[in-house]
């Protein structure tokens, strides 16, 4: 069985190609990639710090970092990640898990543009690992879908925004849709009284539904005059597996795999944030903080400590999903350029809490 540390809990670092504004201000590359460990360079003062995770993805393809932060030709550069390596790395063994009837989570954190939404979602036909996921957990039921098994999918999708909940996938006929209540009740944990569940025949109903959600959200983000960079957006797609015997008795597994795309780890004083830009992005980082110190928690493995679920939104509703034989992944999505140096440490520093 495994521990609520150690094999549990992955952590991968991916760091996305130089976009074309770092580009045009002919940005260094401060991070480097060797085996699993990353390194990162302070661009003033050349310091290095060295961090190894379980997975390090380069994306720059036959090219390392030489001591100027240019990248050169070499055939020592690291492997470059697809989203396809990413999903065998760290979305197979979650779908694995679903089906012994365990628990997921999985989410990319790192600053606005980093490549968090690439790595969840992708990015036209390069599919991220959400959609990679739900299409081979389709796959496989066709092939299980025989004999005396029922195998069910139900898929919701929220956000959460200020530590208020958002359905992204309500109907006309709900009578809320925002600020949905987080109960609690001794069966199922904490849940999110309204939110709709949408049973799901086939891949090609969830991708419908994440187009929909998709453009809810940014749809609620321009209404409020905001990005939805700012709000955490979290996919929830329960699987139930009912047997049933020739006596008539039916026994059930069922599990949970939540894939969460965070709000823009960047801070609020960066910004330079007043009044309710603040407030939001206390809120923000309320979520952001409580979700690290409650991985930090489990990554220790101590039985004894108290993990504070209860102090966000977000750690509420991933409560059943983190820790016990849940299996959590995190992907940590990095800029390689000098001019993002703090947010790109900072995003390392929170990853390395993981551990
Ligand atoms: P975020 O969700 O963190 O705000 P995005 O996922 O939108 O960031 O990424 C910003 C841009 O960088 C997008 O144009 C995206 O296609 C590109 N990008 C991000 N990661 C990668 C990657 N690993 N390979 C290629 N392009 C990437």
């Amino acid at each position: 069985m495994p521990s609520s540390g150690g094999d549990s809990i992955k952590v991968a670092v991916r760091v996305r190609p130089f976009n074309q504004r770092e580009l045009n201000r002919k940005a260094k590359c401060v991070v480097s990639m060797q085996g699993n460990s990353t390194t990162i360079t302070n661009p003033t003062n050349k310091e290095t710090k060295q961090f190894s995770f379980d997975y390090s993805y380069w994306s720059h393809d036959g090219y390392v970092v030489d001591q100027n932060g240019r990248l050169i030709q070499s055939e020592a550069s690291s492997r470059y990640a697809d989203q396809m390596t990413v999903f065998d790395d760290l979305g197979r063994g979650v779908l694995q898990n679903a089906w012994a009837g365990y628990n997921a989570t999985l989410f990319a954190y790192g600053q606005t543009g980093s490549g968090k939404s690439y790595s969840m979602v992708g990015h036209g036909s390069n599919k991220g690992i959400v959609p990679i996921t739900c299409g081979n957990l389709f796959r496989a039921i066709d092939e299980a879908r025989e004999g005396d098994k029922e195998l069910q999918v139900t898929f919701s999708m929220l956000e959460i925004y200020n530590e208020q909940t958002r359905d992204l996938l309500f109907n006309k006929s709900q009578h809320k849709s925002t600020n949905l209540k987080v109960r609690e009740n001794r069966d199922v944990g904490f849940y999110v009284e309204g939110l709709t569940q949408h049973p799901c025949r086939d891949y090609n109903s969830v991708e419908q539904l994440m187009e929909v959600g998709a453009i809810n959200r940014t749809t609620a983000a321009t209404n409020m005059n905001a990005t939805s960079s700012r709000s955490h957006m979290v996919i929830s797609i329960k699987f139930k597996q009912i047997f049933n015997n020739d006596l008539g008795e039916s026994t059930m597994k069922t599990s949970e795999i939540n894939l969460v795309d965070l709000a823009g780890s960047e801070r609020a004083e960066s910004s330079g944030a007043t009044g309710d830009r603040l407030k939001e992005g206390s809120a923000i980082n309320r979520s952001l903080l409580m979700l690290g110190t409650v991985i930090e928690t489990l990554a220790t493995a101590d039985p004894k400590s108290v993990v504070p679920y209860r102090d966000s939104v977000l750690t509420k509703l991933l409560k059943s999903a983190l820790g016990g034989n849940s299996k959590t992944v995190m992907i940590a999505a990095l800029s390689p350029a000098d001019i993002n140096y703090e947010e790109t440490l900072s995003t390392l520093r929170y990853a390395n809490r993981a551990k």
